[in-house]
Parts: structure tokens; C-alpha cells; sequence
């Protein structure tokens, strides 16, 4: 798995209004690099991807469409879980 966008790992988005945890529309604007891996016909597959730059324009809610009451909150088993 991977982190969304904007998100550090251990962390996890919560909308205060209505609870969700689990469903998010997130606008980004990324730089990316990829290792792209090609066959001769020029098609290929991402075996590597690393996001240089991220910048999170808008996290909205999926089940209440509010953007306004987004929280990060640790995750469980997330750093701050740690001992
Ligand atoms: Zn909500």
C-alpha cells in the first residue's frame, strides 16, 4: 500500500463532520519520477516511482462532501502508535 498524496505514513485523514476515514477525493499537483520499463514495441510498465514535489490543493470528503473539517490524525499502528 501506499501513502495518498500529501499524507505522511503513520498518518491518516479524518473528516470531523462526519467521521469518515476511508474515502477521499484529493486534487495534487505531483512531480514525478519513474523508472518506466519498456519492451521493444515502446509500451511498457512503471517498475519504480518517487515523488519528487507534492502540493495538495484540496482533500474533500466522499460521504458528506465537506473540505472544511479535514483532520490528520495518527493511524493506528502509525508512528505515534510506536512505544
Ligand atoms: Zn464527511
Amino acid at each position: 500500500m501506499e501513502s495518498p498524496p500529501g499524507l505522511d505514513p503513520g498518518r491518516r485523514w479524518r473528516c470531523g463532520a462526519c467521521g469518515n476515514l476511508t474515502r477521499f477525493d484529493v486534487e495534487s499537483i505531483e512531480r514525478v519520477r519513474r523508472f518506466w520499463h519498456l519492451d521493444l514495441s515502446g509500451g511498457g510498465t512503471v517498475d519504480a516511482e518517487e515523488r519528487l514535489e507534492v502540493t495538495v490543493g484540496s482533500v474533500t470528503c466522499r460521504w458528506c462532501g465537506g473540505s472544511d473539517a479535514i483532520e490528520v490524525v495518527p493511524a493506528p499502528g502509525g508512528a505515534e502508535a510506536a512505544p
